[in-house]
């Protein structure tokens, strides 16, 4: 195995041949996910033979810093010890066991730590495996809700701009990315959808909670005018990831949720990105209202940093009074929704141990600091780049950090030659379109922080001048 603390970019054990044979395989029968399969020549996907801590270590022995904690699931680095043996026990006792007529530890105990961490606000957890299913879940819940409570006629939903939700036709009707809907469109139900409070449209003179207020009020006008017929809001809590690390000011939730009751319709707070701490509290929500009284959704979603980043788990937490509207003799006012692995022990225990984590390395106020210092690192290093207007709306919301490059010097295929050559200097990220962002594993430690942000602008200015030349 190649040494661990080899430096990024530097030839070690290992070959460059099996690397490339990886990716001739991967060509022939693999079906990339969100990728231009066309482009797979030139752009060929990184092989990873492993990887430890924030670093993934290729075929030849060159690592790459994980800057995107690998799609955003990635919380405490990879082959953690702790994440390790609780997965390795898990396995000893069970790897999976159906979740309907069965229950099991990992799955209650999650759900009451869970519920716990909501102070028993969102009192039962339903398990599924990918974040699209979850988006789905809640839909579905809140129309049974309605249907039950005698209101059928409350069946449309309402979503954010530009806002993303899962690749499923149901979460595709609340998404508005334009590349991930659009060739769909014929299949889809549409949402009603409602201006961004994303805070880079601020006119000048006005603070990002105008926006908010701006963008609140905008759904108010649609709540009074159809309330009737809508089940449930659905939003990002602080950052829209998908759509390129589109920040708002939290009053914005706080105006959702007086708005939501005002007008009985659910709140749905798709926190699956910007949950498990990304934002610096545990939920996102937890920014809105005050700490004693933060503001709670009707039905929360969480998934990919829930299970450390380990494997695919998803739920949807809720309130018992919800639950309650399900409780029937008729069946067909139960929620039967199910998938085969809904719950899974492993991704459960994955999930406890994570948990864990978050109190025994009192992650979310070291967390404090290592963003404020990767804020700082990149605010000086980029500081030309901003001073020249290069870049813009350098940004930061807890463990998520993001820089808009400016239209006239992004050039062709923008995204994917910063990835090649970040990929050169031993770094992995992909833009979303012109934002540069970082979303590193909480475990980076200081050094690794400002080799980073010095990558960062070692990076873009490879880039730009790709561009120029
Ligand atoms: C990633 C994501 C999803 C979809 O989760 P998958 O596990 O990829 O299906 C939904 N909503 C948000 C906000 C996400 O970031």
């Amino acid at each position: 195995m190649p040494d661990p603390a080899v430096a990024p970019g530097r030839e070690q054990a290992g070959h460059a041949a099996d690397n490339a044979t990886w990716q001739a395989r991967s060509r022939t029968a693999v079906w990339h996910p969100c990728t231009q399969t066309i482009r797979l020549e030139a752009a060929p996907p990184l092989p990873v033979a492993h990887g430890k801590g924030v670093w993934l270590h290729d075929y030849a022995g060159r690592r790459y810093l994980d800057a995107t904690s690998s799609w955003w699931v990635n919380l405490f680095g990879h082959a953690h010890p702790a994440l390790n043996a609780a997965l390795k026990d898990q396995l000893d006792h069970m790897a999976h066991v159906m979740l309907a007529g069965c229950t099991h530890g990992p799955a209650v105990e999650l759900s009451e730590r869970l519920s716990a961490l909501t102070g028993g606000v969102l009192g039962h957890c339903f398990y599924a495996s990918d974040g699209a299913s979850a988006v789905e879940i809640a839909l579905k819940m809140s129309f049974h809700f309605w249907r039950n409570a005698g209101q059928p006629e409350k069946r449309e939903f309402v979503c954010v701009q530009h806002g993303y939700h899962g690749e499923t036709l149901g979460a595709l009707g609340v998404t508005d990315v334009a590349i991930f809907r659009d060739a769909y469109a014929p299949l889809i139900t549409p949402a009603h959808i409602v201006p961004s409070p994303d805070m880079r449209e601020a006119a000048v003179g006005e603070s990002a909670a105008d926006v908010a207020h701006r963008a609140a009020d905008a759904l108010e006008a649609l709540l009074a005018a159809r309330a009737g017929q809508i089940a449930a809001v659905v939003i990002e809590p602080l950052v829209q990831c998908a759509t390129g690390m589109a920040m708002h000011d939290p009053v914005y939730l706080e105006r959702v949720r007086a708005l939501c009751d005002r007008y009985a319709v659910h709140m749905v707070a798709d926190e699956i990105a910007v949950g498990c701490g990304r934002t610096g509290t545990f939920f996102a929500c937890q920014q809105a209202g005050t700490a004693a009284q933060p503001v709670w959704p009707d039905f929360l979603c969480l998934s990919k940093g829930i299970s450390g980043g380990y494997l695919p788990l998803a739920l949807v937490m809720t309130r018992d009074a919800i639950y309650a509207r399900f409780q029937d003799e008729d069946v067909n006012r139960s929620f039967l929704h199910s998938h085969s692995y809904t719950g899974n022990p492993m991704a459960c225990r994955a999930a406890l141990a994570t948990l864990d984590l978050f109190d025994s390395e009192d992650v979310l106020v070291r967390n404090r600091a290592r963003g404020a210092r990767l804020a700082a690192a990149l605010q000086s290093e980029l500081a030309g780049a901003l001073a020249d207007g290069v870049i813009a709306h350098l940004r930061r919301q807890g463990m998520i950090f993001a820089f808009d490059v400016a239209p006239e010097w992004i050039g062709e295929r923008f995204s994917e030659r910063f990835h090649l050559a970040a990929r050169a200097h031993g770094v992995l990220m992909r833009p979303i379109g012109r934002t540069v962002y970082l979303m590193p594993p909480y475990v980076i430690s200081d050094d690794e922080i400002d080799w980073l942000a010095e990558q960062t602008a070692t990076i873009l200015r490879a880039t730009l001048n790709g561009t120029m030349a």
